[in-house]
């Protein structure tokens, strides 16, 4: 389950800013997903909560922040909204030559107490 491995690298990193920043607290955690990362937010978020629990993290709110995707149409020269990797250019139809935004997924903030 790709997702449960996305949370506990997740909660790794988290628990290792705690130890630098000397805290025993995680108040907030945002992480940002790209549309086209391939990333099941709910899943993920469910994974989350069940990875933190008994950690630094179990109280902690957490927040997942949707980058929207966009992509590139070389046929027609223009860029797009995409909402997932199969969304087709939307003069041609034809699928994206180039992925232009929304393939990361990175932890934005750790707010710790
Ligand atoms: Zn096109």
């Amino acid at each position: 389950m790709h997702e449960l491995s996305i949370a506990l690298n997740i909660l790794d990193i988290v628990q290792e800013e705690c130890r630098k920043a000397d805290s025993a607290t995680v108040t907030e955690v945002v992480i940002r997903v790209g549309t086209l990362s391939g990333v099941d937010t709910q899943a993920l978020t469910t994974c989350l909560h069940v990875a933190s629990r008994e950690t630094l993290m179990q109280d902690a709110c957490i927040r997942i922040d949707r980058q929207q995707g966009r992509g590139f149409c070389a046929g027609c020269q223009q860029e797009f909204d995409m909402e997932d990797i199969l969304t087709p250019c939307p003069e041609c139809y034809q699928p994206a030559t180039d992925l232009r935004e929304g393939q990361e997924m990175l932890i934005e903030s750790i707010i710790v107490d």
